[in-house]
């Protein structure tokens, strides 16, 4: 039985995610921008928490955390790298370890970029993987600690997911994404038309994210390099993968 996923709405625009297994009962939370959301969400459901799995350090992934455990005390699994600068952890995480959900295991991947040490969490057997700042909806985290090298691998190693994997992303930026994309291939079809049904769910204020990963290929300029009317965009025509995502970044952070 695939795990049930709820999206839990944080803050002004951050997301955390509970993942539940129907059978065991047991219930993961990742990131905790914010405590009484969460809390919320599983008193509605009648949930307890087993486990918090965090993406990375910053303080909207992490904060809720002290106040979470009081009511929750799960055990708290968080980067190998980042352990000098999380909350306590009961375990660490690096690329290759597994996570275990009742019946389902998840791989832990390493997707260093926006942060050094920021973790995925795929779950294969369900279709999700939790990419927080990473990979995100029409875009991709800021680049503060890592380099473009390590950031163009980290979105590789997604992007090599199955297309309908289920990508849950940690903020709701994709109405600017999308402006910054139209800008990069202003004649992607399929493009024009995410913009639109992203317009359209904000209007009604829903949710943007989760995002299907095949969406995300189709439509995302990050993991589009390769493409030649993103390399005309930033000057770099025939470009080399890694000098096309630099430039496409750098204009991001400037847009
Ligand atoms: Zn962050
Ligand atoms: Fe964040």
């Amino acid at each position: 039985m695939p795990l049930d996923l709820v999206t839990v709405p944080c803050l002004s625009d951050n997301y955390a995610y509970l993942l539940h297994d129907p059978e065991s009962g047991e219930t993961a939370l990742i990131d905790i921008p914010e405590a009484a959301p969460i809390l919320a969400e599983l008193e509605a459901r009648g949930w307890t928490l087993d486990q918090i799995w965090i993406t990375h350090h910053h303080d909207d992934h992490v904060q809720g955390l002290a106040e979470v455990l009081m009511a929750h005390p799960a055990k708290v699994y968080g980067g190998r790298g980042d352990a000098h600068r999380l909350p306590d952890l009961d375990f660490d995480l690096a690329e290759g370890d597994k996570l275990v959900l009742g019946g389902e295991s998840g791989e832990v991947f390493d997707v260093s970029g926006h942060t050094i040490g920021h973790l995925a969490f795929y779950f294969p057997d369900s279709g999700i993987v939790f990419t927080a700042d990473s990979l995100m909806a029409l875009g991709c985290g800021r680049m503060f600690e890592g380099n473009p090298e390590m950031f163009y691998a980290s979105l590789q190693k997604l992007a090599a997911l199955p297309g309908e994997t289920i990508v849950c992303s940690g903020h709701e930026y994709t109405t600017s994404n999308g402006k910054f994309a139209l800008t990069i291939e202003p004649g992607n079809a399929a493009l024009i038309s995410r913009v639109e049904q992203v317009a359209a769910a904000r209007a009604d204020a829903l949710p943007t994210v989760p995002s299907l990963l095949s969406e995300e290929l189709a439509t995302n300029p990050f993991l589009r390099v390769d493409q030649p009317e993103v390399q005309a965009a930033v000057g770099l025509p025939g470009g080399d993968p890694v000098a096309v995502f630099a430039a496409v970044r750098k204009a991001k952070d400037n847009f």
